[in-house]
């Protein structure tokens, strides 16, 4: 059984890998074009005091661009598999849950200027790492991260298009979203069932704001897609909330998908939660 799962020849010292199958489980589709490879890691200019962060190296496709970069380069990979290929390339990689890492206690022996995460992310977790990296306390100057299409569409939508929801105003918050470039699903191995987006998320400068409370209430604003935000804001003042709504020309039918994170913090800030 493990000679199928993992052919890995060891031969004079040296280790020949012949082939690791894909693992499906843990969102395992290897990018395998060299010209995608190239324009993701061009997507960012760094200097030698930044750091790269990459999340799920895999056979490390993208980790050798990067690494030309000669920056500060650190990863996550869940798949100790994975180890004979990219020790090759590098030491700097942790065998273990991208989601159970402690940032700040990871990076707090390294000086440096900006925190860059560059990764094609497994797809079945998109949102917990995005969630991880943004709680993590790390200050993240920007994240070029490759993503399913549509999730892609969800990320960058609009107020007032069908993809615009609470996660995108939580991005928003913090990032400006720009979707770089659509990648085939036919640049993968093993090929995905959807194609995919290069997005680029700059950090932006936040609000000073209690972030818990806010979001709590921007969930709140979200809860029912169908209702209005009357609906769904039932408990709130709408003595405090209608005028806000006035300013910027909404009308008191309005619903949550219509407006923009601006008119959210508006109504948070006015309702002094
Ligand atoms: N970067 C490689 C590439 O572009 O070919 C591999 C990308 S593949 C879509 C996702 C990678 O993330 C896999 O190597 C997988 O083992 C790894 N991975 C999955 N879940 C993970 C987790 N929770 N923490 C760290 N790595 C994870």
């Amino acid at each position: 059984m493990f000679f199928f799962d993992f052919f890995v020849k060891v031969c004079l010292g040296s280790v020949i890998v012949l082939k690791i199958p894909a693992k499906k489980s843990l969102g395992q589709n290897f990018l395998k074009d060299e010209e995608i490879l190239k324009r993701i890691s061009n997507t960012i200019s760094v200097t030698k005091e930044d750091v790269i962060l990459e999340i799920g190296p895999g056979k490390g496709a993208l980790t050798k661009y990067l690494l030309e970069k000669n920056c500060h380069y650190f990863a996550y990979e869940i798949d100790t598999r994975m180890e004979p290929i990219l020790s090759k390339l590098t030491s700097n990689v942790k065998y273990e849950d991208f989601l159970l890492s402690d940032l700040v206690n990871d990076f707090s022996l390294l000086t440096y200027q900006n925190f860059y995460v560059v990764a094609n992310i497994p797809y079945y977790i998109t949102t917990p790492i995005i969630e991880h990296l943004v709680s993590s306390g790390i200050s993240i100057s920007s994240m070029i991260l490759l993503v399913q299409k549509e999730v892609a569409d969800r990320f960058s939508a609009k107020p007032c298009t069908k993809d615009y929801g609470y996660f995108t105003v939580f991005l928003n918050y913090y990032f400006e979203v720009e979707t770089q470039f659509l990648v085939n699903r036919t640049c993968f191995d093993p090929v995905p069932k959807v194609d995919s987006a290069v997005v680029k998320f700059i950090r932006k400068e936040t609000k000073k704001l209690d972030e818990k409370k806010f979001f709590e209430f921007l969930k709140c604003c979200f809860s029912n897609k169908r209702k209005t935000l009357h609906n769904n804001l039932k408990q709130y003042d709408w003595n405090v909330i209608f005028p806000v709504l006035e300013k910027y020309h909404y009308s008191s039918m309005v619903r949550a998908e219509e407006l923009p994170l601006e008119v959210f913090e508006h109504i948070f800030f006015a309702l002094n939660l």
